[in-house]
């Protein structure tokens, strides 16, 4: 397991979504989660509200859940279907006391669940609602706040209150090219919406560049597209992408510290876990990306293509860093890190122009960079 960090904790790039354990037998958790606790894995979303799947998930962790983190949703219910939204308080405290109750008297992230629009905003920012989760906090309930959603537009505003230390969000390729302003959930029984895809939306980007000059960390759900990505009919791409790749380019965005795909079997925790033993190709994935190349034209999608470089410089990373100074030119934090990838001054070899898919024009963004530091 490699780690990297969420709001002070060391957080596993490769989680558990447990979603596919509701419904299921406890054998089922105590497997799948089992071997997940052998390969490292120490953050386990629980968006679930059925009390079942809470206390087959808590009795596969066991003694271990002092040394695990877990991601649970204040405001997920089953009032009315399976999974259900509530900013009703009297039902949101009566569902995130019994995770409490279920995980050992706390939450580590409290997550406040399922922001997407601008009524989900209200509901939660100018109600009692975000007063409870910070009570919660303040009590010691949860040991730090986050939330989740699906929308770039609305989470950057949920991020500009000050409230949130981290995010669980929706990352994929196909995602990522989808317009902020539609709903990733009327895709999903549909080919994504092929012609709906115009490259990186900058909503998105904004969103991944905010949070990362923000420091506000990413949980990533919907990895593989809810599988799409990694089948041939359905992907918006020439071909399918591969576990590796779709895993890869998640943890490739600014931000994200932890992917969480929703693995319901040994076996599949065994597939994803593959990624630690992949090579650098086959976790590349922008050949797959450039079968829609002209979307992608002039947008950095940080791949490393264009490497290696005779001044040193680390060309992805310098874009990743360029891109949030962009938005915030007075960032020291951002400049100190630019700095620290930029290298010797660029000659203008022009070795990685000639390598990138994307048609990047490299030079005049590192000369950008460089005057920036
Ligand atoms: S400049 Fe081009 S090759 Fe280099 S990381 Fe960005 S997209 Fe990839
Ligand atoms: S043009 Fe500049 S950034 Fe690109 S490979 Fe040459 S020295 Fe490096």
């Amino acid at each position: 397991m490699q780690y990297r960090e969420i709001a002070g904790e060391k957080v596993g790039c490769i989680g558990l979504g447990c979603e596919h354990l509701d419904r299921k037998p406890a054998e089922r958790a105590i497997e799948t989660v089992g071997a997940a606790l052998e390969y490292g894995v120490n953050l386990f979303d629980v968006f679930m509200p059925g009390c079942e799947v809470r206390e087959n998930i808590a009795k596969a962790l066991g003694e271990r859940r002092k040394d695990v983190m877990i991601q649970g949703h204040i405001g997920s219910t089953d009032v009315k279907q399976q999974y259900d939204i509530s900013r009703d308080l009297p039902t949101v405290q009566k569902y995130f006391e019994e995770a409490l109750r279920i995980f050992g008297g706390y939450i580590d992230f409290g997550m406040m669940f399922f922001i997407d629009s601008e009524n989900d905003y209200k509901n939660v920012f100018e109600t009692g609602f975000a007063d409870y989760v910070q009570r919660l906090k303040k009590q010691g309930d949860i040991r730090h706040i986050g939330f989740s959603s699906h929308n770039p537009v609305t989470a950057v505003k949920a991020i500009q209150t000050g409230l949130p230390e981290m995010l669980m969000f929706s990352v994929n390729p196909a995602f990522d090219m989808l317009p902020a302003a539609e709903n990733i959930f009327d895709h999903f029984e549909t080919d994504f919406g092929v012609g709906l895809f115009r490259g990186i939306d900058p909503k998105r980007a904004e969103l991944y560049t905010l949070c990362a000059e923000k420091e506000i960390g990413i949980t990533v759900m919907k990895v593989f597209g809810a599988g799409k990505l990694l089948s041939k009919e359905h992907t918006p791409f020439g071909k399918p992408l591969t576990s590796a790749q779709c895993l890869h380019y998640a943890l490739s965005r600014p931000a994200v510290q932890c992917v969480l795909p929703g693995c319901q079997t040994r076996e599949e925790v065994e597939g994803v876990m593959r990624y630690f033993g992949s090579t650098d190709s086959e976790r590349d994935y922008a050949e797959t990306l450039a079968t829609m190349r002209n979307n992608f034209r002039g947008s950095c999608v940080y791949c490393g293509h264009c490497q290696p470089c005779p001044s040193g410089i680390d060309i992805a990373a310098a874009h990743k860093y360029l891109d949030i100074a962009r938005l915030n030119p007075d960032n020291g934090t951002v400049k100190a890190h630019l700095q620290g990838v930029l290298g010797e001054p660029c000659i203008a070899c022009g070795n990685c122009e000639e390598r990138c898919p994307f048609g990047v024009p490299v030079i005049k963004n590192i000369a950008e960079a460089q005057a920036l530091t």
